[in-house]
């Protein structure tokens, strides 16, 4: 049987359920952000351009006619703009049917490459990323050690929009602990408002053994949000969004799923939220977050 190469944690998003996913990197550059544990104990590495030729060999045995290929790791979009360049010709002649291909990008991955060189990759078909923003809010983006700032966001994501590359925007809820969540979703709603994201991708924060959070969790240093709390954040945050883009928060760390248009859909999914905030009760939500085991 032919296996195709991946190594430790493989995750993708949830709407990246049909694309065909192709290692380019594993693991993080950055490992630091102080809530994450998804890559815990994975070495951040460069897959070797014949071991990518040799997945495309494979690829183009068992599905020559994909449509979408995800690029999988933390971030591939650290890598070079001359190596992602080179990757992209590489997918564009094995895979002629392939229309788009995405991957997770750190702010920080966006800044060493030009709008031209954006353009150019935009032009190979690398049309859409997936940013793990978590919040807009600049006190709460330093206390998680996110590794840039909320005009980093702006600055970044619009050399994205001038070069034609959609972008998906997360956030996260509870994110900024107890008694910061509404502000924290007033701020981001500020900052997402001055762009124009594709898919806001809505999680919630769940703590896990592996990540630092964790140890300042149980040193008293953080304080989690009640549930309650992070429901009232997530409606302030949708009622104070201007964009139109597409919220989905379907990940099992969401204790209400939300999923729908805006501006079309506000007013259903503030009632749904609405609804949970009168009915649901918080040592019931709590034991639905204790019970994720994995993300
Ligand atoms: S949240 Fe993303 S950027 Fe931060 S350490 Fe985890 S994988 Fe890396």
């Amino acid at each position: 049987m032919e296996l195709l190469h991946f190594d430790g944690q493989i995750w993708r998003p949830p709407y990246e359920a049909n694309s065909q996913l192709l290692q380019v990197t594993s693991g993080c550059t950055w490992r630091k952000c102080k809530f994450c544990s998804l890559y815990h104990g994975t070495d951040f590495r460069m897959s070797p351009m014949s071991e990518i030729e040799a997945d495309l060999d494979v690829i183009c045995r068992y599905q020559p006619e994909a449509r979408r290929v995800f690029l999988t790791g933390a971030n591939p979009f650290a890598l070079s703009y001359g190596r992602l360049f080179r990757i992209a010709e590489l997918i564009r002649r094995r895979l002629p049917w392939c229309e788009s291909v995405g991957m997770f990008a750190r702010i920080t991955d966006i800044r060493p490459k030009t709008v031209d060189e954006l353009r150019n990759l935009r032009h190979l078909r690398i049309d859409n990323v997936s940013i793990g923003t978590e919040t807009g809010d600049d006190s709460v983006l330093a206390r998680m050690n996110k590794g840039y700032t909320s005009s980093d966001i702006v600055e970044q994501c619009l050399k994205l929009e001038e070069a034609g590359i959609k972008y998906n925007l997360v956030y996260m809820t509870g994110l900024a602990g107890m008694g910061g969540c509404v502000a924290g979703a007033m701020r981001t709603a500020e900052v997402f408002n001055r762009l124009h994201p594709y898919i806001i991708n809505i999680v919630s924060l769940t703590v896990f053994e592996q990540s630092e959070l964790y140890a300042e969790l149980r040193a008293g240093l953080f304080h989690e949000a009640s549930e309650r709390e992070r429901l009232i954040e997530l409606r302030t945050l949708i009622e104070r969004l201007t964009v139109s883009a597409t919220v989905l928060g379907n990940t099992v760390s969401n204790i209400l799923p939300v999923v729908g248009f805006l501006p079309a859909d506000k007013a259903r999914l503030l009632g749904e939220i609405d609804e949970a905030i009168g009915k649901w009760d918080e040592d019931d939500m709590r034991r639905y977050r204790e019970g994720i085991v994995s993300l």
